[in-house]
């Protein structure tokens, strides 16, 4: 959700700011700005509402000289999107600049007070506060430290953020500081960097540091780097991330689409996730950071996600219980966070699943099980993330970057990462026999082939597709593990087409949904051969009873789904019925990616949404 960088170096500032901003835009944003600081001791910016493209276009005539500078991604939350309210925001003598990533709770009282001492407010932001309460404490005791007037500045703030700040009167100076944001800084030859995550760094370095929460970094132009913590005393640089994505992989590649080309990298990924997982004694899984005794002992699992990574908890719930038969919970972040304390035992494994590491709400719940005194493990993609690091253990999906908007690889990796620690505790409690959990790993071994398989109909979901013109609203069905896949299928659908799709087991269609049926009505149903079948079969056909128009995702050689439906989505026969949602849903991705292209949307940066939601 929203981007920052920061740069301060031996180069022009805004052509970096300007690609960093774009290799950003994935994380979703409304508005976009860059401001740098010319050697003379100016500060010259250009922001508007609209993409990175038009900032460009601005950019290009504003002739904008320096090589220090700070730039932002706006995906709002406090007024409207619009050029006024977009990042940097500047105190009141236009010497100070600030871009700012989270949300201000306290900016009402602070702009209250700032208002009274006199300050100038040009914007709706919350983030303006920061650009007054900055020039406070320069005008201060800060005066000629711009770290020490913005943790000045940030004691006053609750709320999250992360930071870039320029002065003009110390014009090679970055500052930059995180409270709950993500926000990391790297030093080169060339320069020293800031970004909201790796990804604009890959092409400058492969090592990164991730600020501390608190801590305050202050870049200079020679690439150094000094890190104080929020009282001003030097603090040691946190361990280096290494970059191991290749820059290479955040670009197209010759797809027209991000969407497109994650979706068809999904059998590599589970192949890289796979690898080296079957040992001697059964499935590697080290990152646990549990003995084999501590597992054995695991009498519940509470798993804790948004969005689609909640979608993953469904389906590892049904994994979980049926192979290692602890019961589990699944809980939405963002509810769990403000209910009572879910029951935990002394051996409860707490199980966190999110794409960026970064997901607020995740993190909070995170550090809320921790402090009930259970282990939490993280299922996360992006290395170094809070998540990782915040956690007692870490499978990284190692699915690569995920730039579109629309989370498809990482589920599907998410997910096998779930079925890899299901077979763990399986053995671990001594409810698998070594041979059995092999056998398990081979059907997983399985998916990457039958995954390609589902890719090369494409054309099926192209022509399902079609259904769905002209049409405002649908339903997604699936019983057992299916009504996670029916739930992820309507989130894509919605996501990138903007067409209505609400998702239901489909044992409870009777209980309300059906009365959204008529003549016409597009049901998606995920019906494989597994024992509830027959019973989603029925489903279908109460359905086609009151004249709606079903897409059956069903398993190869299924006459009886054929004849019902007016179109099927094949998926080829997979050995275990469990780990059918990793290929049946590729096809609701593939589904949804044609409707939203038959609609005329850009699949890749769908409206409103922001790529990891780094804010409550
Ligand atoms: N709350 C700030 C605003 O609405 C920052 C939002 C963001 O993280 O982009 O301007």
């Amino acid at each position: 959700m929203c981007g920052v960088v920061g740069y301060t170096g031996i180069k022009q500032a805004s052509a970096w700011l300007l690609d960093g901003l774009q290799t950003l835009e994935y994380r979703g944003y409304d508005s976009a700005g860059i401001q740098v600081v010319s050697p003379s001791g100016n500060l010259h910016g250009v922001k508007c509402a609209g993409r990175v493209t038009t900032l460009r276009e601005r950019a290009s005539v504003a002739n904008l000289n320096g090589t220090c500078g700070i730039g932002h991604t706006r995906w709002a939350t406090h007024g409207a999107p619009t050029d006024r309210n977009a990042h940097p925001h500047l105190d009141c003598s236009g010497r100070i600049a600030v871009v700012h990533n989270g949300i201000i709770e306290n900016f009402q009282e602070l702009r209250r007070e700032l208002m009274i001492a006199g300050h100038e407010f040009r914007s709706e932001t919350d983030s303006e506060v920061i650009a007054h309460l900055v020039e406070e404490a320069w005008a201060g005791p800060a005066r000629g430290d711009v770290a020490r007037a913005v943790r000045n500045a940030t004691d006053r703030l609750e709320g999250s953020w992360a930071l870039a700040v320029v002065c003009a009167d110390l014009p090679g100076t970055l500052v930059c500081t995180r409270n709950g944001s993500p926000l990391v800084v790297a030093s080169t030859d060339d320069g020293a960097y800031a970004a909201s995550d790796i990804m604009p760094l890959a092409s400058v370095t492969s090592h990164v540091l991730q600020l501390q929460d608190r801590d305050v970094a202050t870049l200079s132009p020679d690439g150094s780097i000094e890190i104080c913590d929020r009282d001003g005393r030097p603090v040691a640089h946190p361990p280096s991330i290494d970059i191991d994505w290749d820059a290479s992989a955040a670009r197209l590649g010759g797809y027209s689409d991000f969407m497109a080309k994650e979706i068809s990298e999904q059998p590599e990924a589970i192949e890289r996730l796979l690898a080296g997982r079957l040992g001697k004694h059964g499935i590697e899984l080290d990152e646990l950071s549990l003995t084999r005794e501590e597992l054995s002992a695991i009498d519940r699992v509470v798993i804790i996600a948004c969005g689609t990574s909640y979608h993953v908890g469904l389906t590892a719930k049904v994994a979980i219980e049926r192979w290692a038969r602890v019961p589990v919970q699944v809980e939405y972040a963002s509810e769990f966070n403000y209910n009572e304390d879910v029951l935990v035992t002394e051996h409860t494994m707490c199980v966190v699943i999110t794409q960026s590491g970064e997901t607020a709400d995740t993190l909070t719940a995170a550090r809320r099980m921790r402090g009930m005194g259970c282990n939490v493990f993280a299922i996360t993609n992006v290395l170094g993330s809070t998540a990782a690091r915040e956690s007692d253990g870490t499978l990284y999906i190692q699915a690569g970057p995920e730039v579109a908007v629309a989370s498809t690889k990482a589920y599907t990796a998410q997910m096998v990462a779930a079925f890899l620690l299901a077979l763990r505790l399986a053995l671990a409690k001594g409810l698998m026999s070594p041979a059995e959990v092999e056998k398990h790993f081979h059907g997983l071994e399985l998916l990457p082939g039958l995954m390609r398989e589902v890719l090369s109909r494409r054309w099926q979901d192209k022509q399902a597709a079609r259904l769905f013109r002209g049409k405002v609203s649908s339903l997604f069905l699936g019983r057992n593990v299916s009504s996670a896949t029916a739930y992820e299928g309507a989130l894509k659908l919605k996501e990138i087409s903007y067409l209505h799709a609400e998702a239901h087991p489909a044992g409870e269609m009777k209980h309300g949904p059906i009365a959204l049926l008529e003549p016409g009505f597009p049901v998606v149903a995920v019906v494989p051969a597994d024992h509830v079948r027959d019973k989603t079969v029925s489903n279908i056909m109460e359905c086609i009873a009151r004249g709606a128009t079903v897409v059956g995702v069903a398993t190869d050689g299924d006459e009886q789904v054929a004849k019902l439906c007016q179109e099927v989505l094949w998926v080829p026969a997979c050995p275990d019925p469990l780990l059918v949602p990793a290929i049946a849903v590729i096809h609701l991705q593939l589904l949804a990616r044609y409707v939203a292209r038959d609609r005329g949307f850009d699949v890749d940066k769908p409206r409103n949404l922001a790529k990891s939601v780094t804010v409550e």
